[in-house]
């Protein structure tokens, strides 16, 4: 209400005009007897009348429509007695806008009329002392839009009338709420059909939903409302509030939904929650919505179980007992090899389907390492593992240990030298050799010949020089490596052309580290081994006489050896074990000679006839022997007991003992004399067409002097007559199979070409200085080894040409190994140009060994803590660490005893298990 003059206090005071005769003011009891001001004319006999009342300065405050109120009362003119025409029953309304609240003067052109007010049917009666009277209520609007103020005025022309009251007021859209948003006490528009656009703002916690509004109508209706809000998280509506959700409840979202009781496994204390807390022990992952129960981490996958095929696993296992409430358990595997260090947990390493978020719970671990010690651990998980910070308790774990696999194969050749009949070809070593390469195999055809005929090559090296090719032809190659396991599959096909070119390329010099199955044409070959026969036809050489043709032994004995007085013999010391008795050195003096020093052998007593010709047929054969590399018999007693056979003394005894003792003492040039010695007795003896089928160095004496001679002359009639002595003996010793060539072993050939198959083994005692042929290997692996090719590798520092005469002694084929006249030709050139000693394979016996790296083999015993210090300390090979000894690794500071045994132990075993499974230990020739 702008103005009510019902209201205020005291006289009005309104401008009237004309200020006499004309509107007065007048106070006067109201209904209820209260004093209101009132404006009055009645001029009702005068014409022409202008009467004017004007309001003082209303401000609008903001208003741009106000209504005005006016109350009056007005003589009926007809009641009026005498009136004339000049009685009238209307006033007219006027307004005038002004920021002016001072004016006095009513210009009346300025006012704007607003209506012209007549009294109507809806008064009421009002009884004013004794007279009743009609009270008018009339309401007019009018737009005040652009003054701070207005002014009203009333002109009255000539009606009897009392403005009872005048009220002033302007309409508003109260101050509501609606959908969660206030919307303010608002004004209406200018004009009666107009809506004022009012934006609501949201109530205390709550969040827009979609922009509030609603139009306020000029009567003062809120019209048409728009948008509204949501309670935010944690508190819902309660009679258009938001109120926090109590404790137990939760709300997560802005919504017009309630409060939501807290899930399983959860719970709120506090009001106005917007999630609920899991209880200990419970989770709940990031993508989980509130509304979800709080679950937890699975417990460990049950039943793993690991099958292991060759370098694969399978790994399966049982789901979780308890799953936690959920229904994500996926699971995933680590891998540990037995070595961190060395062995990087392989990115070539397959698992199928996957290592990581499975779902299935079977895997396929493929392409692990052959022979290696791993452990699969298991994980289950699932969404809640992660907020849980579960560990080692959702999983499990399995060791397994890879079985041998062969190769994988050799992924390229490459053709390094081309000539116009050979090809060298060279490749790399299969990515996955699965243990230690023993030896590749080439195989390889003309291209248009397909595999109708092929060639087959092998060799320790990664290279081959392949010869005897024909000139300007495509070869196809294929190469395979094989390994304890077994062979890997050949290589895919690669071809290579030779050249037609004249000038053949120069060949490179690995030949010697390859030995290849092709037929080679032995050099020995044109000189054919002499045999027996041609000796018996030979006239003018002295042939042995076999001492078991005599018919009685002591005819041979007395025609082959010196019956000695027992008086001149002055026996010292023992010195030895025989076969029949104890072995004594002494001093021997003949008549008109000097005195010499001899070994003494006796027959103890007890023996058998048997026994004794046995003795004395050893005698009976030395004694057609007179050569300085045989050991010389002196003569034999025979007349008295015990029975005597008297030898030259041979002071440094037998030559394997001997050189065990001195190992590594003497230079190649001195190994190399000792060697011609033997061949040049063993020359002696086939020239007499003896054949020893005992040659070892153990039958071998060394002199003050380092002469080498050879001795035991003892086996060679009872194996030829006794068909079972191929594998008994008379002494109850076993053939010497190590010494002995294949076909004297298979078919008791024996024969001068057999002595040289011993005299090579011999030759690879001397030089390994006295170490055991084929190790620890047993005999039948020896046999079995022969058979199939391999042989002996060279010795440590052995000069390769020493180690190709022992290669040509074994010789499968007799008839292609050298006689001892070529062996004694060869080594006489040798002594001569010990230039050609030189040059050595590099590597101590061991050298074929595959370099299986120290790293991997310390791995695979589990003691790869070692590495860096054998490294350091120069053990960078297998075969270098066959030289490792307690003190030594004292020195090292490898000081654990079981260490120490374990190091030891499992080099020898590598490689005594190399050499039984017939390995690269040999050469294959
Ligand atoms: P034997 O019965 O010929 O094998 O001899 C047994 C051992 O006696 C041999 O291993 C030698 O150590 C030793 N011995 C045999 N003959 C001689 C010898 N002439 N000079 C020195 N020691 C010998």
């Amino acid at each position: 209400t702008l103005l009510d003059t019902r209201t205020v206090p005291g006289e009005l005071k309104w401008a009237a005009s004309p200020s006499e005769g004309g509107w007065e003011e007048v106070s006067i009891m109201d209904e209820k007897n209260i004093p209101i001001r009132t404006y009055q004319v009645c001029n009702v006999l005068e014409p022409n009348q202008n009467n004017w009342l004007r309001t003082d300065w209303i401000p609008r405050s903001g208003a741009q429509r106000v209504y005005v109120e006016v109350k009056f009362t007005l003589r009926d003119c007809n009641s009026l007695p005498g009136v004339t025409g000049t009685c009238k029953e209307t006033f007219n309304l006027y307004y005038h806008e002004s920021n002016e609240d001072r004016e006095s003067y009513i210009k009346e052109s300025s006012f704007i009329k607003v209506d012209t007010v007549a009294a109507d049917e809806s008064f009421t009666q009002v009884d004013v002392g004794d007279r009743i009277m009609k009270l008018n209520t009339e309401v007019r609007d009018v737009k005040v839009t652009t003054r701070k103020g207005f002014y009203l005025a009333f002109q009255d022309v000539g009606a009897c009338i009392a403005l009872v009251s005048v009220r002033v007021f302007y309409k508003t859209c109260p101050l509501t709420i609606r959908n969660l948003a206030t919307f303010p006490d608002t004004i209406t528009g200018a004009d009666t059909s107009s809506l004022v656009e009012v934006r609501g703002s949201c109530v205390n916690q709550s969040e827009e939903r979609e922009e509030p509004k609603m139009y306020c109508g000029a009567d003062g209706e809120w019209l048409v409302p728009i948008g509204g809000c949501f309670c935010s998280p944690g508190y819902e509506e309660k009679g258009g509030a938001c109120k926090a959700c109590s404790a137990g409840f939760y709300k997560a979202k802005s919504s017009d939904a309630g409060c939501f009781k807290c899930p399983p496994h959860s719970h709120s204390v506090r009001d106005g929650a917007t999630v609920c807390d899991c209880h200990s022990g419970f989770f709940r992952a990031d993508s989980d919505p509130p509304s979800m129960a709080c679950t937890q981490p699975p417990s460990a996958p049950q039943q793993l179980i690991s099958v292991v095929n060759e370098t694969s696993v399978v790994l399966e296992w049982a789901p979780p007992r308890r799953l936690g409430g959920r229904s994500d358990t996926s699971y995933s595997l680590d891998m540990v090899a037995r070595s961190q260090l060395c062995l990087p947990c392989g990115s070539d390493v397959l698992f199928s389907p996957g290592q990581t978020g499975l779902k299935t719970s079977r895997v396929v671990v493929s392409e692990l390492r052959a022979h290696t010690h791993y452990t699969f651990i298991v994980h289950a998980r699932n969404g809640v593992s992660q907020a849980s910070g579960a560990g080692a308790a959702q999983s499990v774990s399995v060791s397994v240990t890879t079985n041998q696999a062969a190769p994988s194969p050799v992924s390229s050749i490459l053709a390094i030298d081309v000539t116009r009949h050979s090809l060298s070809l060279s490749w790399q070593q299969p990515d996955r050799p699965n243990g230690v390469i023993l030896e590749y195999e080439v195989k390889f055809y003309e291209k248009d010949q397909k595999e109708r005929s092929y060639r087959i090559m092998r060799t320790f090296s990664r290279s081959v020089d392949v010869t005897g090719l024909n000139p300007l032809t495509v070869y196809v190659f294929h190469v395979r490596a094989r390994t304890a396991a077994g062979y890997g599959e050949f290589s895919a096909p690669f071809e290579f052309s030779t050249n037609s070119g004249i000038h053949a390329v120069k060949f490179s010099s690995c030949r010697a580290c390859i030995k290849v199955y092709v037929q080679k044409r032995s050099k020995y070959s044109k000189t054919k081994q002499d045999s027996e026969e041609e000796k018996h036809l030979n006239p003018g050489v002295k042939i042995y006489v076999d001492p078991f043709t005599y018919e009685d032994p002591d005819q041979a004995i007395h025609e082959f050896a010196k019956e000695i007085d027992v008086s001149s013999i002055h026996i010292e010391k023992v010195i030895g074990m025989g076969e029949f008795g104890e072995v004594c050195s002494g001093r021997l003096r003949v008549q008109g000679k000097r005195e010499i020093y001899v070994a003494i052998k006796s027959l103890k007593a007890g023996y058998s006839d048997k026994q004794r010709r046995d003795f004395l047929s050893e005698a009976s054969i030395m004694g057609q022997f007179d050569h300085p590399n045989i050991i010389r018999l002196e003569g034999v007693v025979t007349r008295c007991k015990p029975l005597m056979i008297i030898t030259e003394y041979m002071e440094n005894g037998s030559l394997d003992a001997f050189l065990r003792k001195h190992d590594g003492q003497f230079t190649v040039i001195q190994l190399v004399g000792m060697l011609r010695g033997i061949a040049s007795g063993m020359k002696y003896l086939s020239d007499m067409s003896y054949v020893h089928r005992d040659l070892a160095a153990r039958n071998i004496l060394v002199n003050s002097n380092l002469v080498c001679k050879v001795s035991d002359f003892g086996l060679s009639r009872v194996l030829e007559d006794d068909p079972e002595a191929a594998y008994t003996t008379r002494v109850r010793r076993k053939i010497p199979i190590r010494w002995t060539a294949p076909e004297a072993i298979t078919y008791r050939k024996f024969t001068t070409a057999s002595d040289v198959w011993s005299y090579g083994i011999v030759m690879w005692e001397v030089v390994s200085y006295g170490e055991r042929p084929y190790w620890d290997m047993n005999n039948q692996d020896v046999i079995k080894a022969i058979e199939e090719g391999y042989r002996l590798p060279a010795p440590m520092d052995c000069p390769v040409v020493l180690h190709q005469l022992m290669l040509d002694c074994w010789e499968r084929e007799r008839a292609e190994r050298p006689t001892f006249s070529q062996i004694l030709n060869m080594l006489d050139k040798l002594i001569r140009n010990p230039g050609t000693l030189r040059r050595t394979g590099g590597d101590r016996y061991i050298i074929t060994l595959q370099p299986w790296s120290v790293c991997e083999w310390l791995q695979s015993i589990g003691l790869e803590r070692y590495r860096d210090t054998l490294a350091a300390a120069g053990y960078t090979s297998l075969d270098s660490l066959l030289a490792l000894t307690h003190q030594e690794m004292d020195r090292l500071g490898i000081i654990t005893p079981s260490h120490q045994n374990i190091l030891i132990a499992s080099v020898q075993q590598e490689v005594l298990s190399q050499m039984q499974h017939m390995q690269h230990s040999m050469v294959p020739v």
